[in-house]
């Protein structure tokens, strides 16, 4: 990587982790742990929920089973009972009376009760309909004559009321050997449905009881509608039907996945002393479902908080850190534009950012002092740097300025410029006669000459170089600029200042005069030239002379034409 590219990474790296993302990188970590926290604990109370829910319905199928076991028990002793009435009293009529006299008619689960002969006819019975039946040929009724125990049948419908019912059978002979009558009773499927009642109601959860071949004998009263059905029909509960039914165990329980993709928990206990079975199947998602719901909720709501979070995070930190930055940002650059007077408002910025903003104030306030000062100083050098201090006079770089200036005007109001070079004639003399001090003296006297003289015709009087003066004067025609090269001459003369190697004995000067009106077509340049021009002819002339430039007329006596 080349070091430019890797240079504008780090920018770029820069910008991504500034204090904005920094902020929320922090809110999200202070954050996250808390929502991971609470994820997890409601992640494990779903589990508790799903192990106390399938823990508790395991129970109740064995409660259940034990009711329904307290059934069957009670359905055995009234056969027994029969079946010693039937041993003991004799004839079948005598002890068919005894049997519909003493058989205890308020127990609701056995429907019917029957007295069998040999012959597998119905010889008594409670419900007079079934007397004369043959039920030589039903399985329960062989089983019960061969094994000389009870049996109960599988689900079956009544011959002659077509009633589902379970039958139990229990032959006299399991008590007297030269009996063989078989006493059965037809066993209420309603009241095993109501021992179940409190299986239903709940949702996600399915309970049955089944015979040996996957009928299902009882459920709740919310699943009637399964009663008769083979387990194999009903959904969810067919893929449970081998493993329940084939078990060995007495009880047990299972988890799968049915075939529309519910985890399930399955518990089944056996009824002692029959082939039935009870199961009760849990949906773990239905069970779960409220938990969900509140683990969705919980997601959400630590979602909308984290977001909150972030927005809290952004926001103050565009408000105490960003936007101050901003504020004093901009104020820093106002005072780079020179704009000394702003001040950062110091009750909008946080209590952190005042000492800093104070510090800018007060920087800007030292700043403009200086600056103030500055602009003074400057104004007094640009001053000394136009005076000669010699002669008190405007120097060669002030006269310029102000020749310019002068030129400007009278080009703009279209007036007369006229412009006079003066210079100390023989000066070399003099100093070489009287040495540069004095010299430096005479220059002096006659700068407060030439500055009296500019004062009175408001002039602009100046040390061009040396022992040059010039004069500057605006609007001032050439017939008038003549008058004063004159007075100049003549002040100067009238000075007396001893000068004996010169041919005056006093110093004199030499005085060229020129005048324009400024237009485009000249420069401030050509009426220097000009004005030297004509200098140089007042020395040509004799010095101690006056000498206009070639386009104006001489003067009286001393002043001449320069061209
Ligand atoms: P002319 O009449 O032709 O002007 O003769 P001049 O001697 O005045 O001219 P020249 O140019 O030969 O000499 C000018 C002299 O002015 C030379 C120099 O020593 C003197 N001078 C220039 N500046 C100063 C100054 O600041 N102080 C003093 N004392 N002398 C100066
Ligand atoms: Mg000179
Ligand atoms: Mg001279």
């Amino acid at each position: 990587m080349s070091r430019v590219s890797f240079n504008r990474n780090r920018v770029k790296l820069k910008q991504l982790l500034g204090i904005r993302a920094r902020l929320a990188l922090l809110a999200l970590i202070l954050v996250a742990p808390l929502m991971l926290e609470r994820a997890r604990s409601l992640e494990d109370a779903r589990a508790k929920q799903l192990a106390v829910a399938a823990a508790e319905f395991a129970n109740l199928a064995q409660h259940s089973a034990d009711a329904q076991q307290e059934v069957i028990s009670s359905v055995e002793t009234v056969l027994k009972s029969a079946a010693y009435i039937r041993a003991s009293a004799g004839g079948v009529g005598r002890s068919c009376d005894i049997l519909r006299a003493s058989l205890p008619t308020h127990l609701p689960w056995i429907r019917t009760l029957l007295i069998v002969g040999g012959d597998g006819r119905v010889q008594c019975s409670t419900n007079n309909v079934f007397v004369g039946l043959d039920v030589s040929d039903r399985a329960y009724f062989k089983k019960a004559r061969e094994t000389r125990e009870i049996v109960f049948s599988d689900y079956l419908f009544a011959r002659i009321t077509n009633k589902p019912v379970v039958m139990a059978a229990y032959p006299v002979s399991a008590i007297s050997d030269d009996s063989d009558s078989v006493i059965l009773a037809g066993v209420n499927l309603d009241w095993m449905s109501k021992i179940m009642s409190n299986l239903g109601g709940r949702p996600g959860i399915s309970a049955v009881l089944v015979d040996s071949t996957g009928t299902v004998l009882a459920a709740p009263a919310d699943q009637v509608s399964m009663i008769g059905r083979s387990l194999d029909t009903i959904p969810l509960l067919s893929a449970i039907a081998e493993t329940a039914l084939d078990s060995d165990h007495p009880q047990g329980s299972l988890s799968f996945v049915a075939a529309d993709g519910s985890k399930r928990i399955v518990s089944y206990a056996r009824i002692a002393g029959t082939e039935s079975r009870l199961i009760v199947s849990i949906d773990e998602a239905r069970v779960s479902a409220a938990i969900n719901r509140d683990i969705r909720t919980a997601y959400l709501q630590l979602g909308f908080v984290s977001l909150f979070v972030l927005l809290g995070a952004l926001i103050a930190a565009e408000k105490l850190i960003i936007g101050p930055i901003e504020i004093i940002t901009s104020i820093a650059k106002r005072f780079g534009q020179g704009e000394w007077s702003v001040r950062a408002a110091l009750k909008s910025l946080p209590a952190e950012f005042v000492p800093l903003a104070r510090a800018f104030n007060a920087m800007a306030a030292q700043l403009s002092q200086r600056e103030r000062e500055l602009v003074a100083t400057n104004d007094r050098l640009t001053v000394i740097a136009s005076i000669d201090m010699l002669s008190g006079l405007a120097n060669r770089r002030g006269f310029q300025s102000r020749l310019d200036f002068e030129w400007m005007k009278a080009g703009q109001s279209e007036s007369e410029l006229s412009l006079m070079m003066i210079d100390v004639d023989h000066f070399k003399l003099f100093n070489d006669t009287y040495g540069h001090p004095e010299g430096d003296a005479c220059l002096t006297r006659l700068g407060e000459t030439l500055a009296g003289i500019a004062a009175e015709t408001t002039g602009f009087a100046g040390r061009y170089g040396g022992e040059e003066f010039c004069l500057l004067l605006p609007n001032t025609d050439v017939k008038r600029a003549l008058e004063i090269g004159e007075m100049v001459r003549t002040a100067v003369e009238r000075l007396a200042l001893p000068h004996c190697t010169s041919s005056y004995q006093t110093v004199t000067v030499s005085v060229g005069v020129a005048c324009t009106r400024p237009n485009a077509a000249q420069q401030p340049g050509d009426l220097i030239e000009a004005a030297d021009a004509a200098l140089y002819a007042a020395k040509h002339r004799g010095r101690n002379a006056v000498v206009e430039h070639g386009f104006g007329r001489p003067t009286d006596g001393s002043v001449a034409l320069a061209s």
